[in-house]
């Protein structure tokens, strides 16, 4: 399928000012960019006056991979402008990737997929249900192995979770010694890391530990000052930022645009010590009381979903810490059930800081059908919220920092900027009025504003309608 975008404010990924060109797209590469290409015999013309022209937004750290199978139109994502989603994030990869890419070429999806190799995955994998202690030397020599075959397959790289199981029982040397193997082969490292709240200095502080001793590139996913003793602290982060850039490190972050985030309850205390009192009061306290604390999914009893602690709490005649204490016994026991919480954790001085920082992309954290909205409006919301709204950076800034920049971290040399000879991942959106409508209560409400998206050349979204054209591609570092 060949086509001429004719009119639309081009905003090339660069960083550069949008200028007023049109876009010769020929299977599914971008041959030319010019003004008044007149569409030949067999083109199709899109009409984007006064809309803005820009790559495909590329996803850092994704849930996407979760129900493709039954969800292979992605539409929360192409609706958003996403046109490559990055996924094995938090430690947790498909195994062996080779399997998971051949499914996905046979489904086929929308968008294109890259992964990470997750080390919770190679752990799980090696140390089996004995995973609560560290690993063995023979047991890290064997991950190594894994770790080479799935970068081998096509991994960006090693992701990890060490708020989670099993990465919480690993020490850092255990992640270096694979982190090691990932970038000798060129891959980078990523990781939700250990403590997002009052440690999370400590845990960027051993992210960077870890990039100096493994010898590779790394990035703190998520990024997050998500208690009361960080809040504030973003100049601190710049500086461990900065100072590792000095000693020749390449650190950056990715960052969802929302002030809560969504996980189990169980990360709301350090420890597994889920008897102890005060140290779920002293969790509380943290981000600021129960009534931050959303109950988002709840398997034993769905009535109380969509309420807070402090509102079940009030209901039941209970305090905030039993409530808790009952969720975690009910779904982290012996039979463990489905939860998860929305907490209210962060600050917009934080997140804006953030955004605007130049090393720090765009991500969702978000799946195709979460109950958190992240996973339907994060970029909308970048350009509506952050860029038209409160002006924190430039549209040409928010762009970059959803296309090359991510594009550059990732090693996905053939896309990520509007230039001939790059793949043609395109969104084409009005700037005056983007924005998101997903909240809590609506997680996955369509943005407004996006109305086309094309993907390896091929149309997904056209005039605010999926096409149920399926072009997605597996992407391996390059
Ligand atoms: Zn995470």
């Amino acid at each position: 399928m060949n086509m001429v975008i004719k009119n639309g404010l081009v905003i090339d990924g660069t960083g550069a000012r949008g200028r007023v060109s049109d876009i010769r797209i020929a299977g599914d590469t971008i041959r030319e960019i010019g003004r008044d290409l007149s569409p030949n015999p067999g083109e199709t013309t899109v009409d984007a006056k006064g809309m803005a022209v820009t790559p495909g937004f590329i996803d850092t750290h994704s849930h996407a991979s979760g129900g493709l199978i039954d969800n292979p139109d992605a539409e929360t994502q192409i609706r958003q402008g996403i046109t490559t989603s990055i996924v094995g994030q938090d430690g947790d990869s498909r195994f062996p990737l080779s399997d998971f890419f051949r499914e996905l070429l046979r489904i086929p999806v929308t968008l294109n997929i890259a992964s990470f190799v997750g080390h919770g995955t190679i752990r799980g994998h090696v140390l089996g249900d004995d995973y609560k202690r560290k690993a063995t030397a023979s047991e890290i020599q064997r991950m190594r192995v894994l770790v080479a075959q799935e970068m081998r397959s096509g991994g960006l790289g090693l992701s990890s979770g060490l708020e989670y199981d099993p990465g919480i029982y690993s020490d850092t040397a255990e992640i270096i010694a694979l982190a090691e193997v990932a970038g000798a082969m060129g891959g980078i490292y990523i990781s939700h890391v250990r403590d997002e709240e009052d440690g999370a200095l400590t845990s960027f502080r051993e992210l960077i530990d870890i990039a100096e001793k493994g010898r590779l590139p790394a990035q703190i996913s998520h990024i997050k000052l998500a208690s009361s003793p960080v809040w504030g602290k973003a100049g601190e982060v710049f500086r461990l930022m900065d100072d590792a850039r000095k000693r020749g490190l390449d650190i950056s972050a990715d960052i969802y645009p929302y002030p809560y985030w969504q996980s189990s309850i169980i990360v709301l205390i350090e420890t597994r010590e889920w008897d102890k009192r005060e140290l779920w009061e002293k969790g509380l306290a943290s981000i600021g009381g129960a009534k931050n604390v959303l109950l988002s999914s709840y398997e034993p009893d769905p009535e109380w979903v969509g309420k807070t602690i402090a509102e079940i709490a009030k209901m039941s005649g209970k305090d905030p810490v039993t409530v808790i204490q009952e969720i975690v016994a009910r779904t982290h026991g012996e039979k463990r059930a489905g939860e998860s919480v929305v907490v209210t954790a962060m600050q917009e001085r934080d997140i804006r800081a953030f955004i605007a920082h130049p090393r720090i992309m765009f991500c969702t954290d978000g799946g195709l059908r979460g109950s958190h909205p992240r996973g339907a409006g994060s970029y909308p919301r970048i350009l509506g919220k952050y860029v038209r709204e409160e002006r924190v950076i430039p549209l040409e800034e928010a762009i970059r920092k959803s296309t090359s920049l991510p594009a550059a971290r990732m090693g996905l040399r053939d896309r990520g900027t509007i230039a001939p000879g790059k793949k043609a991942d395109i969104v084409i959106f009005d700037p005056k009025t983007i924005h998101d409508t997903a909240t809590t209560k609506s997680p996955q409400s369509q943005p407004v504003g996006l109305l086309h998206v094309i993907v390896n050349g091929v149309p997904v979204l056209r005039d605010n309608k999926l096409t149920g054209e399926r072009p997605g591609a597996v992407l391996r570092r390059s």
